[in-house]
Formats: structure tokens, sequence, C-alpha cells
């Protein structure tokens, strides 16, 4: 089926166009730079720049894939979870399309549509197992990816969702009707984690890739940044299931970079010259630490042979490098699709409606509203 999906729960205008698994056409627009003055995404000017770049992100879309509106079989929306004026935008411009075209409209799980990414034919065949296999930018539906082993996300698939709004592990048994949560942040999320120390070390908006930047320069073995949630209590002392055994958190580290920085402040040091570089390595070799150790021993525990990696965290390089050795050395497989299919766009959302409108799955009709809270159970609204 050819379809179209629609991207705006936080500050990307996706559209996306997908024929079945192929990738016809993938436009974002971001309002990130609206946001940078206020070292975060404000909710209200998110929305406000949804609408103005709805109708020519959508253009654009149609343009790329050479396709009209009419010529569509349906359309999906992400209706959950994010911000609720963000997706009201989303949604409501989702039905006038549905609407004037005659189109079934299906609403659908942001999380989910992430792990749906790895549908996309070029992404699907990088996957390989147990080695692992990182993909660069550009990959998708190369030569390169023409030449590898056509491998479809296999039946045990686990999904690694990094972003600023979530940090996630999800067990998908089958894409369209069976997905769970295995285990989530507790308090910040990764994302929010780099953009929260990035303000403290005075490096910039959003934090993700200028801590990654400055961490290059630095010592990842400088300081010993604690481990949220990693404790043997949380993890059970003879194998039994902990409390939090999956969970993450964020919050501890972020105190104990801001009090590192606050001793340097306390003895004298002049700013110029606290080692932020080294304070951002080990900040970073903390989360990547953590976040994989954590998803790796997930999976293992619940037959996951096979992980794919979401959301824009999925960007940093140290991030990428531990996921990679820790899944190959568990004999896990690992999908790291390119990074503009990671971060939010409409791809993603088009590729899992075709999933649902290839297994039958019933529209969710015009009536359904945004659900910031959207569980992950919830793949696709009822009608
Ligand atoms: P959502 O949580 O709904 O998916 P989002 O806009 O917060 O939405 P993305 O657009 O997927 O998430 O990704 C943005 C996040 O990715 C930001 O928090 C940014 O700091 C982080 N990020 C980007 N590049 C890197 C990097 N190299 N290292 C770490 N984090 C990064
Ligand atoms: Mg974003
Ligand atoms: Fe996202």
């Amino acid at each position: 089926p050819l379809v179209l999906g629609i991207e705006t729960s936080c500050d990307e205008t996706g559209f996306g166009i997908v024929r079945g698994t192929e990738l016809l056409a993938n436009a974002v627009a971001s309002s990130m730079e609206e946001h940078v003055r206020f070292g975060g995404v404000i909710p209200e000017i998110a929305a406000r720049a949804h609408l103005e770049e709805y109708i020519p992100t959508l253009q654009q879309a149609l343009d790329t894939a050479g396709v009209t509106l009419e010529e569509i079989d349906a359309i999906a929306v992400t209706s959950g979870p994010g911000l609720a004026g963000a997706l009201m935008v989303g949604v409501a411009g989702a039905k006038a399309l549905a609407l004037a075209a005659d189109k079934p409209l299906f609403g659908l799980n942001h999380l989910v549509a992430h792990v749906g990414v790895g549908m996309l034919d070029g992404v699907a065949k990088s996957g390989t197992g147990p080695a692992a296999v990182v993909l660069g930018e550009g990959n998708l539906g190369g030569e390169e990816s023409a030449d590898r082993p056509s491998a479809p996300l296999p039946e045990s698939l686990g999904a690694l969702l990094v972003s600023g709004g979530h940090t996630e592990i999800l067990q998908v048994n089958r894409l369209t009707t069976d997905v769970t949560l295995l285990g989530s942040t507790i308090d910040d999320a990764a994302g929010e984690a780099y953009d929260k120390v990035a303000r403290l070390l005075g490096a910039g908006y959003p934090g993700g890739p200028v801590i990654d930047r400055l961490a290059q320069q630095g010592d990842p073995k400088a300081f010993r940044f604690p481990r949220g949630l990693s404790a043997p209590k949380f993890v059970g002392t003879s194998g039994e299931p902990g409390q939090h055994r999956h969970n993450w958190s964020f919050s501890g580290l972020k105190t104990a970079v801001a009090r590192c920085v606050e001793q340097f402040e306390a003895a004298g040091i002049p700013e110029d010259q606290i080692p932020t570089a080294d304070i951002a390595a080990s900040f970073q070799e903390a989360v990547a630490d953590v976040i994989t150790s954590k998803a790796v021993r997930a999976c293992t525990e619940h037959g996951i042979t096979h992980l794919l990696l979401g959301g824009g965290v999925a960007a940093n390089s140290r991030l990428r490098s531990l996921l990679a050795e820790r899944c190959e050395a568990a004999g896990i497989g690992l999908t790291v699709p390119p990074v503009r299919l990671c971060t939010d766009n409409g791809a993603m959302v088009a590729a899992l409606g075709a999933q649902l409108v290839a297994d039958g799955v019933a529209p969710s009709g015009l009536d359904f509203a945004a659900d910031p809270g959207q569980p992950v159970e919830s793949i696709s609204l009822p009608a």
C-alpha cells in the first residue's frame, strides 16, 4: 500500500511516504532553532511551527515521491505520546486530509513507529546477527545495503529508544499487535540529561551533539559518575527480578556532574580551567555504560536476539560503539538505522501504517483524539 505518514509529536514536522516497505519520501522541518534561546522545546512554539510547516512539508514529500494525495491508500498520523498541542496540530491536519481526500486514517503510537522504521527495505537488510552492523548516514537503499543479506527483522525483536523525551526498551512480539514495555527511565530521558549537563558546563543546546564533540577531547575515566539503578538491589541478588531491574534513572548522574563542577568552583579554580572535556567524556561514558548494559541484560533475560536502536541519542558516538561491542559479545544482532530515520520523522509513521494496512488492521476513523500519554501497548487507536 501507498501510505502517507505524519509526525508532529515534538519539534519535528515530518511527512513520509512509503510503498509497502519501500521509502519514497521523508520530508522533515524542525523548529529546533526557535527553541535554542530557551534551552528546551517550548510546546506552544512547536505547535505553531507545525501549523506553519504543515502544508509546505506535505507538498515536499508528495513532490519527492512523485505521487498525488489522491493516489495515497491510507494516512497514518502520530496520535501519541508527545506534546499535547503539537500532537493536536498533526491529528487535526490528518483528519482534514483524510476527510477531504476520502482516505482511511490511522492514529499511531510514536514509540512503535520508531520501531516501524526497521521494516523499511534498506534498514531491514542492514540488520545481521549476531555480528552488529552499524550503518552510517546515507547507506539506506544504496548499493551497499542491496549487497547485504536480506534479513528481515526477526521475531524476537527488542527496541531501544533514546531521545530527548524517551529512554525505553520495548519487546516487539509482533509490530502491529503485540508490543510491551520492558523498562524505561523513572526520571529524566537520556537526551534530557545531555541537555541539562550541557547547560551545567555552559556548552550550549541541544546538549547531545555539543557534549559528544567535547567528550572527544576528554578522558572518559577521569571521573567515575554513578550508573543509576544498577546496584545489586535493583537487580535481584540471585538473579530474581529486582525492583527497577530494567529501568534507568539519570537524575543522580546529573546531580553528580553538578557537584563535580561546584567542587572546582569552591576550590577557586577559574572557570576556563575546569576540565569540562573530561567531565563531558566521563558523563557520556556513564550514560552509554548504563544504557547499554541494562538494554543487553533486558534482551538476554527476555530471549531477544535482535535489537533495533532509535531516537535522537542514537546519534551518540559512544552509545553506538559500546552497544555494538556489547551486543556482539552477547550474541545479539543490532540494527542502527541512519540518524535521519532515528530522529523523529514521518517515514517511520508511514512504515508502521503500511504494516497495519498489510495486516488488515481496521483504521481509527475520524473521531479519535491525540493522546499525550498513549501507552506503548496501544499501537494504533481503535475506531
Ligand atoms: P522524542 O523524545 O519525542 O522522540 P525529541 O525531539 O526529544 O523527541 P529526537 O528529535 O529524536 O528527540 O532527538 C533529539 C535528542 O537527541 C536531543 O535531546 C539531543 O540532545 C539528542 N542528541 C542528538 N545528537 C546526539 C548525540 N550525538 N549524542 C547524544 N545525544 C544526542
Ligand atoms: Mg526532536
Ligand atoms: Fe521520537
